[in-house]
């Protein structure tokens, strides 16, 4: 079932996760697997399968996860910047089917995506 996935699981608190930022809306946990210093992870807390199956319905939740992730930027000290990346769907790269918002900074990160040629 969609809410048996594995962010849903940590959304209701039935998995460990090193929760950052939490409301009635989202929840921003640490990436297991980090790509930078910083990699939190900002999901709406009700399951929304991808960026490409979002509905009006999902505004206020959409809204929030900029809004948290401005906050959890300044929890850590993101002060130069930082990357915010949705992947969508199988050519994005998604592999958690619950749409996600990762941050990303710490450090310089490069260019967005490496050249193809
Ligand atoms: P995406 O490829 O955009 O779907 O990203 C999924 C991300 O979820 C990856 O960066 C994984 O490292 C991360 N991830 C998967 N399971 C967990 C978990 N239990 N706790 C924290 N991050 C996770």
């Amino acid at each position: 079932m969609a809410d048996d996935n594995v962010f849903m699981k940590i959304v209701r608190g039935e998995i460990p996760a090193d929760v950052v930022y939490r409301d009635e809306l989202v929840t921003a946990f640490r990436d297991l697997h980090p790509q930078a210093p910083v990699h939190v992870l900002i999901v709406p807390n009700h399951v929304i399968a991808t960026a490409d199956d979002v509905t009006e319905g999902d505004e206020a939740a959409l809204g929030r996860l900029f809004t948290a992730a401005r906050r959890v930027a300044e929890l850590e000290g993101l002060t130069d910047g930082y990357r915010l990346i949705v992947n969508v769907k199988r050519h994005g790269g998604q592999e958690v089917d619950h749409l996600h918002l990762h941050l990303l900074g710490g450090e310089p990160l490069g260019p967005m995506r490496s050249r193809r040629r």
